[in-house]
């Protein structure tokens, strides 16, 4: 039995620690940089290192690492021990406020898209006392932002925090026309529900492909997939309920509030839903619970896949960004109100969404938009590529009413007269339906559906704080310049529902009337990852981004340049990898299959005419041709990728070049080599098949 309140955030340097091991002032002094964002003072910062380093030695380390999140979109450590020598050769445990609240880090191992080229080499970790500090393995963790000395970005986590001030700001100054004086702050909150696949490590390290690409290149359809529909919600295999288990405590003990749990769609795959809490936390504790989904697995004997596309024809895994505001005074934002005066409210920062997702489309699409990502959106299993906003049909009809009557106060009143005596109270079932919608509200959040299982979740979060923060500045703008605050801020909600109704789509994404729907109302259809990053550097998103103080244009160039990089790189390993396993696995096995085919048939016409082979030779010049197909089209891919050397550097270019070169060819030389493997026999293939890995768990 696990005592869950016991064991939950005790490697958490957290609010009850500190309280326990800072003396008062230490303690408010640091609370007040954690809630207001207050530099702190050095005196104070040592204070607070000598308690860390106290606490994590009785729990064992040794180390401490400054923790994080360079623009790869995994994390980074490097580790040093508190160990200081002292004059007679013996050493002391030591740990400063210096270094607690500053590192340096060598940025040139890093991607920054030319900005160190430009500026400075090194770079430093500054630590974030928003997010606790934690134990692993020894090792005291510091969540910290990164950046160049010349202040640059390189990290994920700085503009996200810039962000969350923005939006914050904005908020408060629309709540303050409402009479909201108390509040000081707005949070934006985040809850990522998690998908992965679990397999058997025994087939994973036989497979080249999952272990250098994360998804396989090769494979067959297994005989049973997810038709069935028995994997949803279904009993949990002991295995894995063995992983659960184990991560769910894992995750507890730091902090991590681990809620469900659950299969998913398809064959070996698995979701587990954090409860929310702030953007920053989350976005922290996302990255903490896949590389903890990882270790645990392994030790169990299972490998955690978390590609987005592990499997052609099977579900991929996504992550649900469920995404809200809440207030200092413990008000949801975007909670419908009981009074009408509420509503007024919450239909203004619902409109505020509404516009900004419809104006900034291409952010939202672009921030989900990676190598592996592509294999899922628009494919019957994820979201459309086409970014829209399902309201649920309660809420679109009073957006439909404010839009079509002049006075929406007098049609407030005609809804009543219709026995609603205010906003609906919005059940989840009746705002949940639609599974198809990228950006779905459910009842008091908005969840983007888009996000692909293995990206960071800030990306996403910068770009919805940022444009929900911009589009409130310009209400506020122009409500605190009105003369008469509540007609103003009525008509100010109808315009922008008259003007953005066309992002509104509550039907099924997943039919192509909606694909042409969408392209008579103008959004955008961005297919893949260069389409969709080629809008990064637009003039109206650079401009935005300055406005908003998140990103200088050289920021945004560098992340437009890493990322576009980032496909391609990632699909040059793909080709390459599949380049390996075509000509040294998968060739050889098939030629010294058909060469034994050969060999039977002859000998079986030696002994007699009389005796049928004419299956065996069907079989043979089917499995020949396609060899031969096999082998040119490896050729046709080596030529390709040794090609893309000669591109220069403009980094659309060659993401263009690998999508259409290179990914199209691998395409091509999967479709023959699984359909080798469809007919050949299983002792001669040279990988486990996609029903050993699919079914590998009991
Ligand atoms: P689903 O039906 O989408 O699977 P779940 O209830 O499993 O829904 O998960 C919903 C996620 O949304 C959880 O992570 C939950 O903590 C989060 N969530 C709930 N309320 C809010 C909120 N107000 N703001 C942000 N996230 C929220
Ligand atoms: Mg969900």
């Amino acid at each position: 039995m696990i005592d869950v309140p016991s064991i939950f955030g005790i490697d958490v340097f957290n609010e009850q620690v500190m309280k326990e091991r800072l003396d008062k002032e230490t303690y408010s002094a640091l609370k007040a940089t954690i809630k207001n964002g207050e530099s702190l003072d050095i005196k104070v910062a040592n204070c607070v290192a000598e308690a860390m380093k106290n606490w994590a030695i009785e729990k064992g380390c040794t180390h401490y690492t400054h923790w994080f999140q360079p623009m790869t979109g995994i994390t980074a450590e490097k580790h040093d021990s508190f160990l200081t020598p002292i004059d007679n050769g013996k050493v002391i445990m030591e740990f400063s406020g210096k270094e607690l609240t500053k590192g340096e880090s060598d940025a040139s191992s890093f991607p920054n898209g030319g900005i160190r080229a430009t500026f400075e080499a090194r770079g430093y970790t500054a630590w974030d006392p928003t997010s606790y500090a934690f134990i692993k393995e020894g090792s005291l963790y510091i969540p910290t932002a990164f950046m160049s000395y010349t202040g640059e970005v390189l990290d994920k986590k700085t503009p996200l925090l810039r962000s969350m001030d923005r939006i914050s700001v904005e908020s408060v100054r629309i709540l303050k026309l409402f009479g909201k004086n108390d509040v000081t702050r707005v949070t934006a909150n985040v809850g990522a529900e998690q998908e992965y696949f679990l397999i058997d490590r025994k087939m994973y390290d036989k497979r080249k492909d999952l272990k250098y690409t994360g998804r396989t290149l090769f494979g067959a359809r297994a005989t049973k997939g997810q038709e069935l529909e028995d994997h949803y919600f279904g009993a949990i295999k002991n295995r894995v309920s063995a992983f659960m288990k184990e991560l769910d405590e894992q995750l507890w003990k730091l902090g991590i509030y681990s809620k469900t749990k659950h299969n998913e769609v398809a064959p070996a795959q698995h979701e587990l839903a954090p409860i929310f809490t702030t953007t920053n936390i989350a976005t922290d504790q996302n990255q903490l619970t896949m590389e903890t989904m990882k270790t645990i697995a392994r030790k169990h004997g299972m490998s955690c896949l978390l590609h987005e596309k592990p499997f052609a024809d099977v579900n991929g895994s996504g992550k649900h960004n469920n995404w809200s505001l809440s207030t200092n005074t413990g008000e949801n934002l975007l909670k419908p109100g009981k009074k009408p005066e509420e509503n007024q409210q919450f239909l203004l920062f619902l409109a505020a969404v509404v516009k900004a997702v419809d104006e900034h489309q291409d952010l939202l699409r672009l921030s989900v938009a990676t190598a592996g990502n592509d294999h899922r959106l628009g494919a019957n299993e994820a979201p459309p590529a086409i970014i829209s906003m399902y309201l649920g049909d309660d809420l679109e009809a009073i957006v439909d009413a404010i839009i079509k009557h002049e006075d929406y106060e007098s049609h407030g009143r005609v809804l009543l007269s219709t026995g609603v005596e205010s906003m609906p109270d919005f059940k989840k079932d009746t705002s949940d339906r639609n599974r198809t919608s990228p950006f779905a509200f459910t009842g008091n959040k908005f969840e983007f559906r888009s996000l692909g299982s293995s990206i960071s979740i800030s990306c996403p979060n910068i770009m919805l704080n940022t444009i929900v923060a911009d589009t409130l500045s310009q209400f506020a703008d122009i409500l605190e310049n009105a003369d008469n605050f509540n007609s103003a801020c009525r008509s100010l909600i109808r315009k922008t529902f008259r003007e953005h109704k066309r992002i509104i789509f509550n039907g099924d994404g997943y039919t192509d009337e909606w694909i042409a729907e969408a392209q008579k109302r103008g959004l955008l259809n961005l297919k893949n990852t260069p389409d969709a990053l080629k809008h990064y550097i637009d003039k109206k998103n650079i401009e935005l981004f300055e406005r908003n103080h998140i990103y200088g244009e050289t920021e945004v160039r560098a992340r437009y340049e890493i990322l576009l990089s980032n496909y391609s790189k990632v699909i040059a390993i793909e080709a390459q990898t599949m380049i390996n396993m075509a000509k040294k696995d998968i060739f050889p096995a098939v030629s010294k299959f058909t060469g034994e085919l050969a060999q039977t048939i002859l000998s079986k016409k030696a002994v007699s005419t009389a005796i049928l082979v004419d299956e065996e030779e069907k079989l043979l010049e089917k499995m020949s041709k396609l060899l031969s197909q096999f082998a040119k089209l490896t050729d046709k891919l080596d030529k390709n990728l040794s090609n893309a050397k000669n591109l220069g550097n403009d980094p659309l270019k060659k993401a263009q070049y690998y999508r259409d070169d290179v990914l199209c060819v691998m395409n091509e030389l999967r479709a023959v080599g699984d359909e080798m493997e469809t007919d050949m026999s299983t002792e001669y293939w040279p990988y486990p098949s996609y029903g050993d890995m699919l079914y590998s768990v009991q």
